[in-house]
């Protein structure tokens, strides 16, 4: 809301109280993912919160990957122990699906930044095992074309929303995406991974010797960007690197 600059403090923000209760009371909160009115703002309606397959232990210790049973401290699943990620550790909230689509979708097209808040807390309490003594969280960046099409990067602004909800400060910038890569969508995993390979770097000047990173980003599908990511970072000297996502494909009988 535009007031004139004249207005004394107190009446502008007594305006400002006043315009908020009005829109509270003309527009009841949405559900994030379907719109149908719920109680309390930036929340799932109760047919789409049971929809998403939220991840919990019992899990692989090295990529969070949900076991149908529990396995044991510290047990690993069969992708992780037959080859070891640049990454240490690895969570994500949800699992990427039809239900979960919805949302991740209106995060990086809808222009529904908002969304990020909400999404930033879930994976706060998500990510708190590898959140906590962590340095930094490093987005996966875009493209300059692409963010300047966009606006913004969805990635960061679910770090900054991280970073908002008690998580580590954000490096926004420190990765950078030096050259376009196609679309990922029709891709399989080796194609991904030759797709990404060199596509990111280490901007000149920042330090990151002995550090603990996060990475951050929306979805993980075959996990080749994390993972050129996570290569950079640990040539570049990092410590310890982390990958949170939002949301992450879960292929059919692993
Ligand atoms: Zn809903
Ligand atoms: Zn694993």
């Amino acid at each position: 809301m535009r007031l004139p600059a004249t207005l004394p403090a107190h009446l502008r923000r007594t305006v400002h109280r006043v315009g908020r209760v009005i829109i509270d009371g003309v527009l009841p909160p949405r559900c994030l993912t379907c719109g149908v009115a719920v109680d309390e703002p930036d929340a799932l309606c109760a047919i789409c919160w049971n929809a998403m397959t939220f991840f919990a232990a019992p899990c692989c210790a090295v990529c969070g990957l949900p076991f149908a049973h529990p396995m044991g401290e510290g047990a690993v699943c069969g992708a992780c122990a037959g080859q070891k990620p640049h990454w240490d550790r690895a969570r994500a909230v949800m699992r990427y699906d039809k239900h979960s689509r919805g949302l991740v979708l209106s995060l990086k097209h809808g222009d529904r930044t908002h969304l990020a808040c909400s999404l930033g807390r879930w994976m706060r309490r998500a990510g708190s095992e590898i959140l906590d003594g962590a340095d930094l969280l490093v987005p996966v960046p875009l493209h300059w074309t692409r963010l300047f099409a966009r606006r913004y990067n969805q990635a960061a602004l679910l770090a900054h929303a991280i970073r908002a909800a008690g998580g580590p400060p954000v490096a926004p910038d420190w990765l950078v995406r030096r050259r376009r890569t196609p679309s990922q969508g029709r891709l399989g995993p080796l194609a991904r991974s030759r797709n990404v390979r060199g596509a990111f770097t280490l901007r000149q000047g920042r330090n990151i010797a002995g550090k603990r990173l996060v990475i951050i980003d929306d979805v993980m599908t075959t996990g080749a960007t994390a993972e050129e990511c996570a290569r950079v970072l640990r040539r570049a000297g990092a410590g310890w690197v982390g990958v949170l996502t939002l949301a992450r494909a879960v292929r059919a009988g692993s």
